[in-house]
C-alpha cells in the first residue's frame, strides 16, 4: 500500500493546498470566460505538475465515482 500522495517512488500528486489552489484558480478562470480546465491546469502546470495519460488513475476510490479534476495530474 502506497500513501495517499504516490503513484510510485517517482511521482508525486498534488498537496491538498494545491489543488484547493488549482480550484479557485479554475473558478477565477470561469468567472474570467475561460472555462474551468484552463485555469486549472495552468495552476497545476505552473507548480511543476504534469497531466499523464500513462498511469493508472491516482483518485483515492480510484474514479468508482467518477474522476476528480487533479486525476493523473503527477510531478
Ligand atoms: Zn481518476
Amino acid at each position: 500500500m502506497t500513501s495517499a500522495n504516490t503513484v510510485d517512488a517517482d511521482l508525486t500528486v498534488p498537496q491538498a493546498d494545491e489543488i484547493l489552489a488549482a480550484l479557485r484558480a479554475g473558478y477565477r478562470s470561469i468567472d474570467e470566460g475561460y472555462g474551468f480546465y484552463p485555469g486549472f491546469d495552468g495552476w497545476l502546470t505552473s507548480l511543476g505538475y504534469h497531466k499523464r495519460d500513462d498511469i493508472p488513475c491516482t483518485c483515492p476510490d480510484r474514479g468508482y465515482r467518477g474522476h476528480l479534476p487533479e486525476c493523473r495530474w503527477v510531478r
